[in-house]
């Protein structure tokens, strides 16, 4: 596509983490019983009144000034308007022209460069209630709505077109997601829809400033779904304008099956929300010291645990990359790191070890049965030679399926390495004299067989003979006679 640029702006729904609803006590929880987290003020009862959830307006701050914006001491919430069976109240609450933040930025790594992207505003909203289509005895002509996510607590944010390719708009949704996770406010969890996108896109002609009309689409259910579209969307948009014709500003739904967006609605068919203040609710001010306070909660991010792996423990760019990719990944390194005394042994045992593991289970590292501490005191003994790499291995997977803690396969079953030169001897002594064509065929030069002894070694003491130690010995007996 030569002639021309395209141009992406997102915007972002996430659920928070709070306990309870954005306006109510109710519980925000996922996955209960439908119609069980319900009230009179989530279900728009006539005159019940919504009560603002501090706990959400903090965690809003807090990822507010994580993405660098301007955190207003005053903003309003408004009703939008509009008429769905799962938004009971007939509108939802939102923030409209006065967002509590705007004017930040993020940062993605774009081919060898960052690249900043706009953040336009980060603004409060309630979520609306959840339409069951399926899984129903009579699913064939009835659709079922759960109110218990009607009034979750969302926040919105809305990038400037600053994206320029699909997968810039991939890269901005993974690390947007990534941020959300390590401030702890949002599960990330897209297949449980705590986590939404839509994407616009409009094409221009390369060089040019203006921006060309844009197309929203929305029904995305994956960050890879949301490059595809993207990219079905451009092809399909330059190839109407190349034919002559015009974009209409429209929104589209992505159809992952086949691939491709398809109409929803255009601009005259637009709702109209008649967006007014909402009368029951006071504007939320913050004092200055509250919005000091949502600054100073925004924890170590990303980028900022990679620059320290690499400077202060000497961790390589690529360790470090993948150590902080996940917070959880993140949290349980540097607590083993803590608990062993040394980061280096830490990683190389997470990356290699137990990311292994992890890979191949399928519950994932939420219920890995080795914790952070036993692992830095399996790795403490490693590093003080009680075990060799290949015996903290052997009790790694030992430890994983028992759950039991190094200490007692060290202890109580003896799994300790043989340094002691006085107990090796006699072993070394034993397999020499008793291969001796291979020993013969050694001291003749075939100097490959040197490997073999230390095998038999290690069979003899069943894997915990000191390779060095046994290194050394088997020199001197191989070559003394
Ligand atoms: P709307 O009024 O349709 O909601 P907004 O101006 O609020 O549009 O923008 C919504 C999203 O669309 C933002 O993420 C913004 O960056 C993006 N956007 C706006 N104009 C364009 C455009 N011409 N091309 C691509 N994205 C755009
Ligand atoms: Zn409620
Ligand atoms: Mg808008």
């Amino acid at each position: 596509m030569p002639d021309y640029e395209s141009v992406i702006g997102l915007e972002v729904h996430a659920q928070l983490l709070t306990k309870s609803k954005m306006f109510c006590s109710c519980a925000a929880s996922y996955g209960d019983l439908p119609g069980t987290n319900v009230c009179p003020v989530c279900l728009g009862h006539p005159g019940s009144l919504p009560v603002v959830n501090g706990s959400a307006v903090d965690m809003a701050g807090c990822l507010a000034a994580a993405l660098n914006c301007r955190i207003h001491s005053k903003s309003l919430f408004a009703r939008k308007n509009y008429f769905y069976p799962d938004l009971p109240k007939g509108y939802q609450v939102s923030q409209y022209e006065s967002p509590l933040a705007e004017g930040g930025w993020l940062t993605i790594e774009s081919g060898n460069a960052n690249k900043r992207v706009g953040i336009t505003r980060v603004h409060l909203e309630e979520d609306a209630g959840k339409s069951l289509h399926e899984g129903f005895r009579d699913s064939s002509d009835h659709t079922y709505i759960d109110f218990n996510r009607a009034g979750v607590p969302l926040i919105e944010i809305v990038s400037e077109p600053d994206l320029r390719l699909p997968e810039e708009a991939y890269l901005y949704l993974v690390r947007l997601k990534q941020i959300l996770t390590y401030l702890g406010i949002c599960s990330g969890k897209m297949e449980e829809g705590s986590l939404r996108c839509d994407v616009n896109v409009s094409l221009r002609p390369r060089g040019s400033v203006e921006m060309g009309e844009k197309v929203e689409i929305k029904n995305l259910n994956s960050f890879r779904n949301a490059e595809a579209a993207l990219q079905f969307e451009i092809a399909r948009q330059s190839s109407l304008l190349e034919s002559g014709g015009e974009i209409k500003p429209e929104t589209r739904l992505y159809d992952a099956e086949g691939r491709r967006t398809i109409l929803m609605r255009t601009k005259e068919e637009a709702d109209d929300y008649r967006y007014f203040p909402e009368p029951d609710l006071p504007p939320l001010v913050l004092s200055d010291e509250q919005i000091q306070t949502m600054c100073a909660s925004v924890p170590e991010l990303p980028h900022e645990k990679k620059s320290r792996y690499v400077e202060e423990w000497k961790l390589t760019e690529k360790e470090a990359d993948i150590l902080t990719d996940d917070h959880r990944l993140a949290v349980y390194f540097e607590q083993t790191a803590a608990a062993c005394g040394d980061p280096r042994t830490a990683c190389h045992w997470i990356l290699t070890e137990v990311l292994s593991v992890l890979k191949e289970s399928a519950s994932g590292s939420e219920n890995f049965a080795v914790g952070p501490s036993a692992l830095g005191d399996l790795l403490r003994r490693l590093q003080e030679g009680t075990v060799s790499g290949k015996l903290a291995k052997d009790i790694f997977s030992r430890m994983i399926e028992t759950g039991r803690d190094a200490g007692y396969f060290v202890e109580t079953m003896g799994m300790v390495q043989i340094s002691s030169e006085e107990e090796l001897r006699p072993i070394v002594e034993k397999v020499v004299t008793g291969h001796p064509k291979e020993a013969e065929a050694f001291r003749n030069g075939k100097s490959k067989l040197f490997g073999y002894f230390v095998g038999c070694v290690m069979k003899e003491t069943g894997g915990k003979a000191n390779p060095k130690v046994a290194t050394r010995l088997l020199h001197q007996e191989l070559k003394g006679k």
